[in-house]
C-alpha cells in the first residue's frame, strides 16, 4: 500500500485527534495550557509509533517535546509547534468544526493539523516498515514559536546541528500549496527622539519638537525600502507628545525590517543604527536589530527541494512547486546554523491568524505521505 492510502487508513481516527487538540487552547503565554498540549502530544506521540518522548522543562514557556524514532546515523529533524496567536477561551467561542470538508478552529491550519500530519506520517512509515534501519527521526515542539522562540532557539538550533536536514511543519503557500525554500529575515527596532519641550503659544522658538525630528526621520527609514532587492523597513506605531499647545518633547517609532540576505540584514542594521539627528539639540536613541536571520536559498535547500518535488510525484502524483515568503519561522533559525531547511511542510488550508482559519481535510492524508516520504527518502 502507498502512503497515502495508508493514512487515509487513520483518517477517523487522526480527525478525532484534530478535533481533540484544536479544542485545547494553547495561546503561548500561558505556560499551564501549553503543558497540558504537550502531555497530550507526548501520550499521542507513543501511543501511535511506540517511540521515545523527552519531556524538556521550561519554567517561563511550556515545556518542550522532543519525540524520537528508530535509531541511526541518519538523522533527520522535524520541527513543529504546539501554542497559538490565539487567547484562553477563544475555543469557547469557536471550538472545532467540519463543513464542506474543511476543518475550522483556533490553531487547526497554524499548527495543530501540521503537528498531527507529522505524527501520523510518521505512523504509516512504521506501519509500512517503511523506516530505514539507520535512520533517526526527531520531531521537537516548542511552546513559544509565535513570540519568536524566545526560550526555543538556542535549543532547536542545537538539536539542528545534530541532523543532516531540517523540515519545518509550518503551512505551505496557497493557492497550490508551494513548499518554502526561502524566507525573509526579520528585525525590530526602535527609535525615541528627545527634544525640548515648549509653550506652543508662548516661547516655541526655545523648544526642540521631537515630533518634528521624528517625521523626518521616518522618511529616512522610508527610504531604506527596496522592493525589487526585496528590503522592507516598516514604521509601524509613532508616539509622541503631550498635549497640541506643548513643543513635543518625546517621540517614539517601532520599525520592522524584512531582508532576504544576511549581507542586507547587516547594511539595513549598519544604516538604522547611524541614523543622526536633522536638528543639532535633538537626540535619538536606538535598539533593535536582526532578531531572525533569513533562510536563503543555497544549493543544499535547492537538492532538499528537488528531492521533495520526486517524491511528491511518487507518492502523491503531481509536482510539488517551491516559494518564499516574508513571514518568518523557526527554519530561519536553523537555515542559519548551515543545515538545509525545507518549510511548509504543514496542513494546506488558508487564513493563518485569523478567526477564518481552516484546513483542507481531503489534503491532510496527501500531506503527510509527502512529509514521510521525504523523511524516508532522506
Ligand atoms: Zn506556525
Amino acid at each position: 500500500m502507498n502512503l497515502v492510502s495508508q493514512i487515509q487508513c487513520y483518517m477517523t481516527e487522526l480527525l478525532e485527534h484534530l478535533e481533540e487538540s484544536v479544542n485545547m487552547d494553547s495561546p503561548s503565554a500561558d505556560k499551564a495550557l501549553n503543558d497540558e498540549m504537550m502531555a497530550w502530544y507526548k501520550h499521542l506521540f507513543i501511543q501511535l509509533t511506540n517511540g521515545t518522548v523527552e519531556r524538556v522543562p521550561n519554567d517561563l514557556y511550556g515545556d518542550r517535546l522532543l519525540c524520537k524514532l528508530g535509531e541511526g546515523s541518519k538523522r533527520i529533524l522535524i520541527v513543529g509547534h504546539s501554542d497559538t496567536v490565539w487567547l484562553k477561551g477563544e475555543v469557547a467561542r469557536r471550538p472545532f468544526s467540519i463543513s464542506d470538508n474543511k476543518a475550522y478552529g483556533p490553531g487547526v491550519y497554524d499548527m495543530k493539523a501540521g503537528v498531527l500530519q507529522a505524527m501520523y506520517g510518521m505512523k504509516a512509515l512504521m506501519d509500512l516498515g517503511r523506516l530505514p534501519k539507520d535512520k533517526e527521526v526527531i520531531l521537537l515542539i516548542n511552546s513559544d514559536e509565535e513570540i519568536g522562540s524566545p526560550t526555543s532557539r538556542t535549543w532547536i538550533e542545537e538539536e539542528a546541528k545534530k541532523c543532516s536536514a531540517v523540515l519545518v511543519l509550518e503551512p505551505p503557500m496557497e493557492p497550490g500549496g508551494a513548499l518554502k525554500t526561502w524566507r525573509k529575515g526579520s528585525g525590530r527596532f526602535t527609535l525615541t527622539v528627545q527634544g525640548k519641550s515648549a509653550h506652543a503659544g508662548v516661547n516655541p522658538q526655545s523648544g526642540v519638537s521631537a515630533i518634528e525630528e521624528i517625521s523626518r526621520q521616518v522618511l529616512s527609514l522610508g527610504a531604506m525600502n527596496d522592493y525589487e532587492v526585496g528590503t522592507t523597513v516598516n514604521v509601524g506605531v509613532i508616539k509622541g507628545g503631550i498635549g497640541s499647545n506643548v513643543v513635543a518633547a518625546e517621540a517614539e517609532a517601532l520599525i520592522d525590517v524584512r531582508v532576504k540576505t544576511m549581507e542586507e540584514a547587516e547594511r539595513i542594521n549598519a544604516l538604522i543604527h547611524g541614523l543622526t539627528s536633522v536638528h543639532p539639540e535633538a537626540i535619538l536613541t536606538i535598539t533593535g536589530g536582526i532578531t531572525r536571520p533569513p533562510m536563503e536559498r543555497t544549493d543544499a535547500i535547492a537538492e532538499l527541494y528537488e528531492l521533495a518535488k520526486q517524491v511528491s510525484l511518487t507518492e502523491l502524483g503531481e509536482e510539488v512547486q517551491e516559494m518564499g515568503t516574508g513571514g518568518v519561522s523557526d527554519g530561519n533559525f536553523t537555515a542559519a546554523c548551515g543545515i538545509p531547511t525545507l518549510d511548509g511542510l504543514g496542513a494546506r488550508g488558508d487564513y493563518a491568524h485569523s478567526p477564518l482559519e481552516y484546513v483542507m481535510i481531503d489534503e491532510i492524508p496527501r500531506r503527510a505521505a509527502l512529509l514521510a516520504g521525504i523523511v524516508e527518502k532522506l
